[in-house]
This record gives C-alpha cells, structure tokens and sequence, in this order.
C-alpha cells in the first residue's frame, strides 16, 4: 500500500517520533503550525476518520494524546486537537491522524 504514514511506522520513512505504544503512534509535523505540532496516528491503516469501523479506535488516540499531554506537562499552557476529513475537509495525507498543537514547545 503506498501510504506514507504506513511507511513511517514500517520506519522505512524516518519521522521524529514523540509518543508510541503498541496502536498509537505519535510524530513531529514536517511542516508545524505551533511551537509543538503532532501528529497522532493509528498503526492500523484507515484512510479517514469516516471509514472507522471500530471507534474504539479513536479512544486509543486520544488515550494517547492525554498520556503524552499529562507526560510532557502540557496542562497550563493547554493544546488542540484537530481532523481534516476529506480534501474538502483540508485533508492531504490519507491516513487518519490528529494534529495536536500547543503554544508551548516540546
Ligand atoms: P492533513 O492536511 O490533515 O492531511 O495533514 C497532513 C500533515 O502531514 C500536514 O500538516 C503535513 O505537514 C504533514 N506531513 C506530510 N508529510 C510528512 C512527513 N513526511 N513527516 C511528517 N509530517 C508530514
């Protein structure tokens, strides 16, 4: 499959991973919009957040997002989450991922 998120977590892309775990992984925005932007996506490939067949699929995500925000102290300065869902959602990368923004950096 040519997914290029896929290919980070086969790590045949580097990426500078912030946050893993056996469903989630968790790397830096090539292009980042905020002091900390992230991308958390799931290992298994889906395409886009309407095509989840299990949604506990997104509470492994956002199990995540909050262990790696409570991890890093990220509660006063406060972060983001966002989807883009579709190209007319802003959607470029077909793989299901969460930005996660912050002010304060990593
Ligand atoms: P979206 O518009 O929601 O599909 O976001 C895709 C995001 O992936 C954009 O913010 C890109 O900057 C980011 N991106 C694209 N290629 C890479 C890469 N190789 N490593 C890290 N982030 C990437």
């Amino acid at each position: 499959m040519d997914c290029l998120f896929c290919k980070i977590i086969a790590k045949e892309i580097s990426a500078n991973i912030a946050y893993e775990n056996d469903a989630v992984l968790a790397f830096h925005d090539i292009s980042p919009k905020a002091p900390t932007h992230l991308l958390f996506i799931p290992k298994k490939h889906i395409a886009r957040l309407d095509d989840i067949e299990e949604v506990s699929v997104m509470s492994e995500l956002y199990a995540a997002i909050i262990d790696f925000a409570n991890q890093n102290e990220y509660r006063k300065a406060g972060f983001q989450t966002k989807i883009h869902v579709g190209e007319g959602g802003g959607q470029e990368v077909f793989h299901l991922h969460i930005h996660f923004l912050s002010q304060k950096k990593l």
